[in-house]
């Protein structure tokens, strides 16, 4: 097993933990290490994401873990939480690929969907045989969801759909579409099958982050659906808010498995490169960065076991969630960047994951509410003051 997937456990987390959520995470690890780093660094240089991981991911659990029913693994919160973690130990834009499918395309039907929309497409997607996206952002609509252009309008007993979707992730390799788009009541959401008539998509290109994930742009002209294309469940912004904040809980254990993998890479280089007279390890400067790197990564755990177990018991509030999304890659990225540093020249080369990582966690910060955003949702939530508009 790779020396950098090995982990950091400095409090006896381990200890918490079931045995059936040590033996998920050591399967994925395992899968991680087999599977998924021999390639990760071509993938990232040719801008193209490991679609042949899908049936193996499928084949483990991975798409809907935390979900029951609908051939679905029904796995706890904590054993779902320890997935993302090391699929991002590898790279985040396979965790991204997973929680995109999963707490996003497949929780939007599963909380969402009539029964018939969960039948058609939950066990499919579970089995990694239907891919999904989920298309909130537009061009001019990132942080402010609710601004957004896309309008569906009611035409006899279906609906029309325009508007444009940006930064979507699997855009272009979904088979279906989650559009949310503004109709007279408030917003909605639709799902949109590949080949609809008016409907396509486009990858993004030239991104200097997520280049081994897909990232697409949806264009919606004149698209016509059946009224049985409409989530029926979703009514208003609550309904896309509630799918993010599935997905940014993914992202705050994710976090630690990127910071991880970055961590073991400088402690290990710290260790072997001599500059002066000694190990850079030896040398005080370096230490204090090692020491804060492994001190936020033990934060980090801490606050996503102690998430995990409160979303068991139904008590996660959705600020529960933004202070660990906010704090896990903020800090994940301070220690990319870090590690960055100590492995100076070779820091900046793919013989190394640390720049991959740090380049990832970039868009880790940004996507599914930026960290200033989440100050914002915790600052409303301490003062009882809204300071976002
Ligand atoms: C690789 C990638 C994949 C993505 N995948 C998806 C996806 O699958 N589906 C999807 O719907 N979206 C996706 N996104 C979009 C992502 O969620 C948005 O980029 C994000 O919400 C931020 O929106 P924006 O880029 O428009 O930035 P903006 O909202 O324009 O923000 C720009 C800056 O202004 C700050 N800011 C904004 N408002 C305020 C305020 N009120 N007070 C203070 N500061 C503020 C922000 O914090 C940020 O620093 C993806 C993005 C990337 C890069």
């Amino acid at each position: 097993m790779s020396e950098l997937l090995n982990d950091l456990d400095f409090f006896g987390l381990d200890d918490l933990l079931s045995s059936e959520e040590k033996m998920t995470r050591t399967t994925v690890k395992q899968f991680v290490a087999r599977e998924v780093l021999p390639n990760i660094e071509r993938h990232f240089a040719d801008e193209t994401f490991a679609s042949e991981l899908v049936p193996r991911m499928a084949e483990l659990g991975m798409f809907g873990a935390n979900l029951k029913g609908y051939g679905c693994a029904g796995m706890n919160n904590v054993a779902y939480g320890l997935i993302m973690q090391e699929l991002e130990a590898g790279d985040s834009g396979l965790r991204s690929f997973a929680s995109v499918q999963s707490a996003l395309s497949m929780y939007a039907i599963y909380a969402f969907g009539s029964e018939q929309q969960k039948q058609r497409y939950l066990p499919e997607m579970a089995r990694g045989k239907l891919i999904g996206c989920f298309g909130l952002t537009e061009p001019d609509h990132g942080s402010d969801p609710g601004g957004m252009e896309t309008r569906a309008r009611r035409d006899g007993h279906g609906w029309v759909l325009n508007g444009t979707k940006r930064w979507i992730t699997n855009g272009t390799i979904a088979n279906v579409a989650i559009v949310w788009a503004k109709v007279d009541e408030g917003i909605t959401g639709f799902l949109i099958e590949k080949g609809t008539p008016g409907f396509s998509a486009h990858d993004i290109k030239g991104k200097f982050s997520m280049r081994a994930s897909i990232t697409s742009e949806l264009v919606l002209e004149d698209v016509r659906l059946d009224d049985s294309s409409r989530l029926p469940e979703a009514r208003g912004l609550k309904a896309p808010l509630a799918c993010l904040t599935q997905a940014r809980y993914g992202i705050a254990w994710g976090a630690i498995g990127a910071a991880r993998t970055c961590y073991r890479c400088a402690l290990a280089y710290a260790k072997s490169r001599k500059q002066f007279s000694r190990p850079l390890a030896g040398y005080q400067l370096v230490q204090n960065k090692l020491v804060r790197m492994m001190t936020e990564i033990t934060k980090a755990q801490m606050v996503c076991l102690r998430l995990g177990r409160l979303k068991d018991e139904g008590k996660a509030r959705p600020e529960h969630v933004s202070f660990a999304k906010r704090n896990n890659v903020g800090e994940a990225l301070d220690i990319a960047r870090a590690a960055r540093d100590i492995l100076g020249a070779n820091g900046i080369v793919n013989e190394y994951p640390v720049i991959r990582h740090m380049l990832n966690l970039e868009t880790v910060n940004t996507y599914e509410g930026t960290y200033d955003i989440h100050t914002l949702i915790l600052g409303r939530d301490i003062t009882g003051e809204s300071a976002f508009e």
